[in-house]
């Protein structure tokens, strides 16, 4: 864990910006500050980083995180807006408001980042987050910077004793100014849906739109992957935890692990051939669409350690595998 310790806006914050653009090109991550919270932010292009962000925070789900961009165009390469969506990034961005939109077909933040929903999280902070984001040219997914479970980290030494030991570069810039996440909506059929309260309040969105405003009734139904439309569900069958396989089925395996059967090599994909949880949960989404393209009836899946990042894997796998009515 490296800290560096800036003021805003003098001379020394583009070098600062410099060593962290730096970091993240290698795929390595940082905790920086925000106007809401610190967050740990790494390329959400790059599902390694992304992987490791999860790992990190020991977070035992997939559960979609917010892409933070430096601009209204460079949220719209990533997400579909439409007009009011595109109203409320232009009145209250640089700021705490997270829109959820459609995510574009050719859009390259990665699965993990949006736990492979066909929906994107997308906010625009200010300050020097901005500023790196910019720089760095890319979005950066930045949940809070502390372990899962835990609150949110206001400042930089709420970070360091949250992540101990952990290959992270701190960029301390103080304490944050509003403190809370941000508030999250989705316009959706000349409504807005709040799909977390935050400092932007319901009020002021109804206000400014002119739209009716409402709490999500079932906030948990809506965030959490698995629940979600038919692009979550495989259509195959996914059976867990297998050692063997019929001859039809298609395969996804961990490490060096055989499935007995006689299935074809080309509907067989490995999560990691390593071994590497990191890699496995950076491929997960990929592979298991890959595998549901093939049509087969059952999708088997050898068994991938519950340990570390395994913990997340397999709860997305065994609610894959979870009878239609329950997914
Ligand atoms: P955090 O990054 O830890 O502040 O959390 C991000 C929040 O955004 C979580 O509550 C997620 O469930 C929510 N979120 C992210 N992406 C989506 C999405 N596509 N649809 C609905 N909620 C989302
Ligand atoms: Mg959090």
């Amino acid at each position: 864990m490296q800290i560096l310790k800036f003021f805003p806006d003098t001379p020394q914050i583009d070098n600062i910006i410099a060593k962290g653009v730096r970091h993240l090109n290698e795929g390595e991550l940082l905790a920086i500050p925000t106007e809401t919270v610190y967050g740990l932010a790494g390329d959400a292009t790059n599902g390694t980083a992304i992987a490791r962000i999860f790992a990190v925070k020991l977070r035992p789900k997939f559960n979609p995180l917010i892409a933070h961009v430096s601009s209204i165009e460079m949220a719209c390469e990533y997400g579909e807006f439409d007009e009011i969506s595109l109203e409320l990034a232009r009145h209250f961005w640089p700021g705490p408001l997270t829109l959820v939109v459609d995510c574009r077909q050719d859009s390259k933040i990665h699965e993990l980042v949006s736990a492979g929903l066909d929906t994107i999280a997308i906010r625009c902070p200010g300050g020097m987050a901005r500023q790196l984001i910019k720089t760095f040219g890319k979005p950066l997914a930045a949940p809070s910077a502390n372990r899962s479970g835990k609150v949110s980290a206001t400042s930089a030494s709420h970070v360091t004793s949250e992540f101990e030991g952990e290959n992270i570069l701190v960029l301390d810039g103080g304490p944050c100014s509003v403190g809370i996440e941000s508030t999250i909506a989705k316009v959706s059929d000349s409504k807005i849906t709040l799909l977390r309260s935050g400092s932007i309040t319901l009020k002021q969105l109804a206000d400014f739109t002119g739209l009716p405003v409402e709490m999500a009734a079932h906030e948990s139904a809506i965030q959490a992957p698995g629940m979600m439309t038919s692009h979550y569900a495989p259509r195959s069958n996914v059976l867990i935890n297998c050692t063997q396989a019929t001859d039809d089925a298609a395969v996804l395996t961990f490490g060096l692990q055989q499935i007995t059967g006689n299935v074809v090599a080309q509907n067989i994909r490995n999560l990691s051939p390593a071994g590497d949880l990191l890699e496995a949960a950076s491929n997960l989404y990929k592979l298991m669409r890959e595998l549901d393209d093939l049509g087969k009836d059952t999708i088997c899946v050898a068994p991938v350690p519950m340990e570390g990042l395994g913990i997340a894997i397999n709860d997305r796998l065994t609610r894959a595998s979870a009878p239609r009515s329950e997914v």
